[in-house]
């Protein structure tokens, strides 16, 4: 469960294939061994005392950790330049065990309007009845303002990297630097992007999450989420008192009630994920789905410069044709987040873009059941090409103002490119066109 990669100073394509992995501790498995157990023996008495004192960091009960799931961690660590991270069973559980730890008791969170449908919906719906509430920026692109609003009970910002559906891109240094004056953390989702596009930590944010479960994964085929911490962020101040608790459970060996900050000084914020919100909430993620994470990572960068790829093809098919309003995707000359896409996403902006279908409603309906090779559904970042239309559907939830804030208009259609030949794609598309104008 410790943090630290050995392979620390290999560059980014060695690490998410060796990283967190020693062969030789593991019988030499060349491919991470899964660790099918709850649990684990004691050694002897003195072990079983050691461990559950937190003097000694082991494998114990899956629930909290587990030597298939530690290698995925350490990973994922490595590549984004965390001090540590925790995988947990799914993004949502990432991105609720990451506010309840930060504004457990209560507390404001200000957030980017541009987010992810469940968080939209969830920080309305759930969260105020836990006593954290939010507050909808009005600022999150001119950063000079953004202090005006937060109040003395703001406990963070949250904001997602590279939006979805829209592809907003924010300043993320910027916002940072505002956060960090008023001595809150800055919370980046960093689902769509993946450390291969954009490294938040670098960027001055303190906590990162992930939906692992998209293109950090890129199958289809699991679902899993991810909590990061920079380990640079001073939790230990009147605004988290959480922080200075002290436990019995914690206690040293002179019976010594210590704080999540004294036992894990590097990684105090998801230490008390592991132990506080894991341990007794617990959204684990199994060994099988942390080793299928694993194989994901392993092709990371081809995936998503493959991904990349295809979407600008497929932006500038799209920007093309008659029967297209307008075309969003931050990596274009023409998209008001060019310059920000040129400062920070060095590898591209994506596989995430979207479009204004101009036609009827029934037009657009049938251009959606006309498709063959794009699959009709609500995942992102697979490696096969998907399209869905989010207004009615990932982002259903939200009401028409709420839509109109998140700059959602109700013509959107999303695709996420697969890793297909452009070839097909464009000529699924364009049959689609086709079929759907002669009606
Ligand atoms: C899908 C998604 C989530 C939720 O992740 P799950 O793994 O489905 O729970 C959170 N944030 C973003 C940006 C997502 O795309």
């Amino acid at each position: 469960m410790s943090s630290n990669s050995s392979n620390i100073s290999y560059r980014f394509d060695t690490q998410r294939l060796r990283a967190g992995y020693e062969p030789k501790n593991h019988n030499y498995a060349v491919s991470p061994p899964i660790y099918q157990t709850t649990s684990f023996d004691f050694r002897d008495v003195e072990h079983a005392k050691a461990l559950f004192g937190l003097r000694e960091l082991g494998n114990l009960y899956t629930r909290v950790g587990n030597p298939t799931t530690a290698v995925l961690e350490q990973r994922i660590a490595a590549l984004d330049g965390a001090a540590g991270a925790i995988a947990l069973a799914s993004g949502m559980a990432a991105i609720s065990y990451t506010l309840l730890n930060i504004a457990e008791g209560g507390g404001r969170i200000l957030t980017s309007p541009y987010l992810y449908g469940g968080s939209a919906d969830s920080f309305k719906k759930v969260y105020p009845k836990f006593g954290i509430k939010f507050d909808i920026a009005k600022n999150i692109e001119n950063p000079k303002k953004l202090h005006e609003e937060i109040t003395p009970d703001t406990k963070a910002i949250y904001v997602e990297s590279i939006s979805n559906p829209s592809g907003v891109l924010l300043d993320i240094d910027a916002i940072a630097e505002v956060a960090h004056e008023h001595g809150i953390p800055l919370v980046v989702d960093n689902t769509v992007a993946t450390p291969y596009l954009y490294n938040p930590i670098a960027h001055g944010a303190d906590i990162v999450v992930y939906s692992a479960t998209k293109g950090l994964t890129g199958h289809g085929n699991v679902i899993a989420g991810l909590v990061l911490e920079s380990g640079k962020f001073n939790w230990q101040t009147e605004k988290f008192p959480q922080f200075s608790e002290k436990y019995y459970t914690l206690r040293d060996i002179n019976d010594n009630w210590r704080s999540f900050p004294e036992v894990f000084p590097q990684t105090p914020f998801t230490g008390r994920i592991r132990f506080n919100y894991l341990n007794y909430f617990g959204a684990a993620l199994s060994p099988f789905d942390a080793y299928l994470v694993l194989i994901g990572l392993e092709t990371l960068s081809e995936r998503i410069a493959k991904q990349v790829k295809n979407a600008t093809a497929l932006a500038q098919y799209l920007k093309n044709h008659k029967a297209v309003e307008w075309v969003r995707y931050p990596g274009l000359e023409d998209s008001p987040y060019h310059e920000l896409a040129q400062r920070d996403f060095k590898n591209g902006t994506g596989g995430i873009l979207s479009f204004g279908f101009k036609g009827t409603t029934e037009q657009r309906e049938s251009f959606l059941n006309s498709v063959k090779l794009f699959h009709y559904h609500v995942n992102i970042g697979d490696a096969r090409s998907l399209i869905v239309n989010s207004p009615q559907t990932t982002h259903g939830e939200l009401e028409p103002e709420e839509k109109l804030l998140a700059d959602i208009p109700e013509n959107l259609i999303r695709i996420s490119a697969g890793l297909e030949d452009i070839e097909d794609l464009i000529a699924d598309l364009e049959q689609a066109f086709n079929k759907a104008l002669s009606e």
